[in-house]
This record gives structure tokens, sequence and C-alpha cells, in this order.
């Protein structure tokens, strides 16, 4: 049996660069690479085709996240401030078209920055991450079920949730009942995941349950092998020599070193972490490169070892391979 494989695609949202805004509104950090180049503020709707050229390409699953109201600049509905709203609704349109086969949405939380004052419409001056620690599942269960309410009408079927940072990590098992819940009240939804953990030091690990109770289940879906394209942000550099460089940190081309093949090694299943920023690389999307580079070598020295999964279907399997105690 081929081990899934799985790749989680962090902070994508229509138009805004959303790290450029959380750096320096959340973080307090000024918008520059660290070599010194400034944040572009937007990400234009071309690359969202290119993404779905070097996927559909390689037959790349799993997860892409749709942050609803990014940095608190409009919205997946009404647009996207100082656009036309057309623009926000072709790159919502590209997704759904071409991602929806191979890939789940979910939500990141709503801005991704600030964290929204859902009884006035404006924000809080703190982040969402930071705000979430002191919470409980009476005021997280409706925060995210206004994160998946703004992805039901925009007509997309959220499986799960992304957590930005560490978000709620402090009062996981309230967190774990908000989602369960939310999920429940918007979707009517019984099996879903989420997640949180990025345990990169632990490659023997696998998706497990984190809730179950009657039909209800809930996975807790762990990345395993780190971002290694979000180096590509703070560097000028483009050239083959540096996309194989950071493709061997994932998979060399003979298959026999790299983070994939350490977690095979140990047991695990790899789950690929990485950041819309970390594709564009500001504008050079550098990490695109690496990311065409290291699909066509998982599909030419892995292709019987692994099967590109969803979530979804990551969660499907862990839920059948432990079924519930009967009595
Ligand atoms: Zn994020």
């Amino acid at each position: 049996m081929p081990v899934p494989i799985t790749f989680l695609v962090d902070d994508s949202c229509p138009l805004i660069h959303v790290y450029r805004f959380h750096k320096e509104e959340v973080h307090g950090s000024p918008p520059y690479t660290d070599d010194g180049r400034l944040l572009l503020d937007s990400i234009p709707n071309e690359f969202l085709d290119r993404f779905c050229d070097v996927v559909e390409r390689h037959g790349i699953a799993g997860k892409f996240s749709i942050i609803p109201a990014p940095a608190g600049r409009g919205d997946i509905l009404s647009g996207i401030e100082d656009y036309h709203p057309s623009v926000t609704r072709e790159w919502m349109d590209t997704a759904k078209r071409r991602l929806s086969e191979r890939f789940d949405f979910c939500p990141e939380m709503i801005t991704h920055n600030l964290t929204a004052d859902l009884s006035t419409g404006g924000y809080f001056d703190e982040g969402e991450s930071t705000w979430s620690q002191k919470q409980d599942r009476r005021t997280l269960t409706p925060y995210l079920t206004k994160a998946l309410e703004y992805l039901k009408a925009a007509d997309i079927d959220a499986t799960g949730v992304t957590s930005p940072w560490t978000f709620a990590m402090a009062v996981e098992d309230e967190y774990i009942h908000a989602i369960v819940a939310a999920q429940q009240a918007v979707y009517n939804r019984k099996l879903s995941w989420y997640f949180l953990y990025t345990l990169h030091d632990k490659p023997a690990s696998k998706p497990w349950i984190a809730f179950q109770e009657g039909d209800t289940t809930l996975i807790s879906i762990p990345s395993t092998v780190d971002d290694f394209w979000w180096q590509t942000i703070d560097s000028p550099r483009s050239d083959p020599e540096f996309v194989d460089g950071i493709a061997d940190k994932i998979i060399t081309k003979d298959g026999s070193r790299g983070k994939v093949r350490e977690v095979l090694d140990a047991g695990g299943w790899p789950i690929l972490l990485t950041h819309w920023q970390s594709l564009f690389s500001n504008g050079l999307e550098t990490g695109l490169a690496v990311l065409d580079e290291v699909g066509k070598r998982i599909n030419k020295v892995l292709a019987e070892a692994v099967e590109w999964k969803t979530c979804s279907e990551l969660s499907r399997l862990i839920c059948d391979s432990n079924p519930p105690h009967k009595g």
C-alpha cells in the first residue's frame, strides 16, 4: 500500500499578500525581506493560474486555505479593497474550478491579522493567535462559525480549518469543541479536520483522532515536512542551482535523501507545509519553481511508494483504521 502524501498551503487568499501585513501590523516588523526588499502588497490572480498549472501537472493533492477577510482589507464576498469586485470573484472562481477536485478548502480564521470584533464589524488591536489563547468555546464557536459562513456564502465547501500560527493551542480542548460545533452549525458536517501542529522533529507522525463522540469525529492533521520554500522570500536568487538545492532538502533527485525520505523511513506520513508567500517569493515565484521540481521528483522516484491525498481523504483513512469502540 502506498503511503499517503499531502500538501498543505497556508495563507492563500485573493490579492492580499497577507504575510506583508501581519509582519507589520501583528509582529511590528518593517515590511521588508531579510535582504532589504520591500514586500509587495498584493499577489496577482495570474499567480493562482500558474500554481494550478503546477499542481495539476503533478497530481498534487492537499488543502488550500482561503482567508475570508485577509488582513481586514475587504473580503471574499464583497471584494478586496482598492480592486474591482470582479477581480476577487475571478480568483474565487479559478480556485473552485481548478482546485476543488484534489484540494480541500478551509478558512484560516477571519483575517490572519488583527482579530475581528464580531459585534461592531471592526477590529481589536490584537492578532488572532494572541487573542485566541485566552478564549473558550463560547467565544471561539461564533468566530469559527463566521469564518466558515464566509466560505459557505462563496459556495465553497470548507471541510476543515487551519490555525494561523498556533491559534488556540493553549485552549485546545475548547478549540476542538468550537470546530466541531461550527462545522455542525454551518455545514451539518460530522467528520472534519484541523491543522494546528507542526511536528517536523517527529517524522514518525501521522494524523490522529482529536475528538470522537457518537458519529462525530475531528481529525488533527499535523505537518511533518517543514516549509523549505520559505527561504525563497528572503533571497533574490531564482537560478536552477538554488531551486535544486531547496528541492534536495525535500527530496533528492534519486529519492534517497531529504525530509520526505526521512518521514517515510520513520514510518510517518509526509505532510508537506508551505505558505502562499513562500511560493510567491515576493514576486520571483522561486518557490513555485521548487514545487514544480519537487512534484516531478516525487512522481518519478516515489511513484510506487506514495499517493497524493486530500485532507478529507486522510481523515477518512484515519477514521476507517480506528473504528469506534462498541459497548
Ligand atoms: Zn498562516
